[in-house]
């Protein structure tokens, strides 16, 4: 059920732009715009959104095309991590087309005459197509984790929910773009699955959307038992992906692997030692993976 297209959308837009109204007025309508797309791309139950924008609080109603599970879902925390951190680094300045084509590594005139395209968050974001960017701020401003500050000519700024997902600390489920009926779903299975492997292979760590990559500071070269444990580990991740329908990195970042293989940990204390596993990471996937390294031969 897709309400909006992004040109309906970009349209009205340039409606109220172009409409000679007071700049207050143009504000209202806009948010009057935003509230409305919010609605359309709820990952909740339709009627769960559409009664909580009332005020009044529901169950998922079982019959709406959500409930249903006609739409591939996906953990979309760093997803939004990226996307907030774009809205941070142009200072909340700027609406989702012009933040979808910066994560999309896009250098559009507008991109570029903003100097857009020097920022760090540049194209870290190219696993998603800038209509999907799209559609995910359309969601986190439909989550509450982001919203305009009307005190501050509706700049774009973060609640705190939307600070608690920034710094990891609460998970966020997605909505893809595509609705998974009849003969797509397939395929949408499928492209999931690439991406997986795309990103098992060479993948863009999540913390480069917050940090400039710095050259050089390389450390020594795995010894060949220690890439062997890697190709195990990096199998593992895969698997683990394909079951959860997620990326790969969200599993564990290659530099996360790439420690794991040269340290070889024993405990989940020897796990949680290692930069980049925290509590959460431990819990869902430490033992599985911890028993990888203790099946894997060969002495580091
Ligand atoms: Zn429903």
């Amino acid at each position: 059920m897709t309400l909006f297209s992004d040109a309906d959308i970009l349209l009205r837009e340039r409606q109220i732009n172009e409409s000679g109204a007071p700049q207050d007025r143009k504000r209202m309508e806009k948010r009057k715009l935003n509230a409305l797309i919010a609605l359309c791309e709820s990952p909740n139950c339709r009627r769960q959104t559409l009664l909580a924008a009332f005020g009044e609080a529901s169950k998922p109603c079982g019959n709406c095309d959500i409930c249903d599970g006609k739409w591939a879902l996906f953990n979309g925390a760093v997803a939004a991590q990226k996307l907030m951190s774009a809205i941070h680094r142009t200072s909340g300045r700027f609406f989702s087309g012009h933040l979808a084509n910066l994560l999309a590594g896009r250098a559009t005139e507008a991109i570029r005459r903003h100097g857009h395209d020097l920022l760090p968050t540049f194209g870290v974001g190219k696993e998603f197509k800038p209509a999907e960017w799209r559609s995910i701020f359309h969601q986190l401003h439909a989550a509450d984790l982001i919203v305009q500050d009307q005190e501050d000519r509706d700049r774009w700024i973060l609640t705190g929910a939307g600070r608690a997902v920034l710094k990891g600390e609460a998970p966020l489920t997605l909505r893809g773009e595509i609705p998974l009926s009849g003969g797509r779903k397939a395929g949408v299975l499928h492209t999931l699955e690439e991406i997986a492997v795309a990103q098992a292979e060479d993948l863009v760590p999540p913390s480069e959307a917050f940090t400039p990559v710095k050259p050089g500071g390389e450390t020594a070269p795995l010894t060949a038992n220690q890439n062997r444990l890697l190709a195990a580990l990096k199998a593992k991740r895969l698997e683990v992906a394909r079951e959860q329908k997620q990326p790969a990195f969200i599993i564990f970042h290659d530099k996360v692997l790439i420690e794991m293989a040269r340290r070889r940990p024993k405990t989940n204390e020897d796990m949680r030692a290692i930069p980049g596993i925290g509590a959460d990471k431990m819990a869902r996937h430490g033992a599985v993976f911890l028993k990888v390294i203790a099946n894997c031969d060969g002495d580091s």
